[in-house]
């Protein structure tokens, strides 16, 4: 440490980040003079003040926001490239809506982008993020709260015998990622195009020529030499599937794969192709990586695998990935195998893996009661039966208006393609029509529903969304196919 840091240290006996004074005599506080009561202003003089000084508009906020945050927005889509306009900047929100600096008020069909599985600001949940906020919030020692939550998630997916807790799906995937090349010794790994596993270096990969040659990096800043390794595949492709494991299967570490993708909107594994890559994998020695961020315990209390495994007998990843509706809304993730891959993980194993905050204390109870609210029968069955109907009513709504509109749902997860039928891969995603999609999106906000600003998302509903909600959403669609 520097003397003159010393020095502040010294000076400021708890640090802070604001010039170091010299600690002054507090004076006694004289007593209060009573204050009157103030008077009650008008609601119109309220609401006048409240619009021309305390608030700005989403447009002056969007501004401000540029000037020290690149873009705007700590993550990029929420910045309404794909879209165009001003993004919304959200005050609050309550069940399922969400109000913006204007105080507008939108039915969220995003949900943190799938955490909000209860809607906002379930009691369940404020009352236990609550308590544990007061007991502290974060100790950097083990809790019997991870404990629990590793039970919870051990008792809802069987295959998983152990979890480890993270703070982000990005850190699971990548994580998971080092366990089975770690496990198995192998480096090379598939990914498949449109599907997003967070932004580690080796995943944020595109296809390459051809499948002699492994992908090429999909940002700046990421070295061809860190995806040499990664192969990018087309999803829903067996053909493609099979060359790639009759080429390079015994060198492949894992296939990672979203089983219902929702980074490209909202697009299924079909069944013989998980089959096929289920066989593959075992054959050849390769870990099969489920990332469940997005869809475990919103498509199913079981994950997407609970779905794969109704239709394909004995179905089962290898390795799993959690996020979002496990922290219910916080940073908390997870990643978990059997026991037998993970005794590779440090402190047991060779594979290394840490986190000053992993498995918080505040997280992890936000998590908690979460996945409580979410296990109590018939949450599950209510929630779909209310999905299919928005999608449903959205293809209604379309048909009438002329408007080819395909959808598609399971669980509390959605998706709509202005196409006469479901894509089954990213370039007939992004092969739908965008032009369409841009203003039925900008005509839904201007009403009051928040869909995901890009085409390649998937949407959300909660257990907080009502018939009314959702009746709401189809009129307001009947208007926007229409216009
Ligand atoms: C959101 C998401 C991630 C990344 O999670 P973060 O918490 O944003 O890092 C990874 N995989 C999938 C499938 C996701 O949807």
């Amino acid at each position: 440490m520097p003397a003159s840091a010393r020095a502040w240290v010294a000076c400021c006996r708890i640090g802070s980040s604001g010039r170091c004074r010299r600690p002054r005599k507090v004076p006694k506080k004289a007593p209060r003079p009573k204050r009157r009561p103030p008077k009650r202003r008008s609601r119109r003089a309220r609401e006048r003040s409240a619009v021309s000084t305390d608030r700005l508009t989403n447009e002056q906020l969007f501004e401000r926001a540029q000037r020290v945050i690149p873009g705007g927005v700590n993550s990029p889509v929420r910045a309404f490239r794909a879209v165009g306009g001003t993004p919304r900047f959200i005050t609050r929100a309550a069940g399922a809506f969400m109000w913006d600096a204007e105080d507008k008020r939108y039915i969220d069909y995003i949900g943190s982008w799938g955490p909000m599985i209860l809607g906002h600001g379930h009691p369940a949940v404020l009352e236990a993020v609550q308590r544990a906020v007061t007991e502290g919030l974060s100790f950097g020692a083990p809790t019997e709260r991870e404990i629990q939550l590793a039970e919870t998630i051990v008792d809802l997916v069987p295959g998983i015998e152990q979890v480890r807790l993270v703070s982000s799906g990005t850190e699971a995937a990548m994580s998971a990622i080092r366990l089975a090349r770690g496990a198995t010794g192998r480096s090379k790994l598939i990914k498949f195009e449109g599907c997003y596993h967070g932004h580690a270096d080796a995943l944020l990969v595109k296809a390459g020529s051809g499948l002699a040659t492994f992908g090429h990096p999909t940002s700046a800043g990421v070295p061809p030499e860190v995806v040499q390794h990664t192969l990018v595949l087309e999803y829903n492709n067996i053909e493609q599937l099979e060359a790639a494991f009759a080429q390079h299967g015994a060198a492949l570490a894992c296939v990672m794969i979203e089983p219902i993708a929702g980074n490209m909107n909202f697009v299924r594994a079909a069944m013989p192709f998980m089959k096929r890559l289920r066989e593959l994998c075992t054959q050849h020695g390769a870990l099969l990586v489920f990332d469940e961020v997005m869809t475990g315990f919103r498509v199913a209390l079981g994950g997407a695998q609970s779905v794969y495994a109704a239709a394909i007998p004995g179905f089962a990843p290898d390795i799993s990935v959690f996020g979002k509706v496990i922290g219910g809304g916080m940073p908390l993730a997870a990643f978990g195998t059997s026991k037998a891959i993970m005794q590779h993980l440090a402190p047991l194993g060779a594979v290394y893996q840490a986190g000053t905050l992993s498995g918080n204390p505040v997280a992890t109870a936000c998590g908690l009661a979460t996945l409580t609210e979410i296990a109590k029968p018939g949450f599950f069955a209510a929630l779909a039966a209310r999905t299919r109907s928005l999608v449903d009513g959205l293809q209604q709504a379309a048909r009438a208006a002329d408007v080819p509109l395909a959808v598609d749902s399971e669980g509390g997860m959605f998706g709509f393609f202005f196409a006469a039928e479901l894509p089954q891969h990213y370039n007939a995603v992004m092969a739908t029509d965008k032009a369409r999609f841009n203003r039925f999106f900008h005509a839904m906000l201007d009403r009051g529903v928040y869909l995901a600003p890009a085409l390649y998302e998937a949407g959300f509903v909660s257990a907080a969304h009502t018939a009314d909600d959702i009746a709401a959403t189809i009129a307001a669609a009947r208007e926007a196919f229409a216009a």
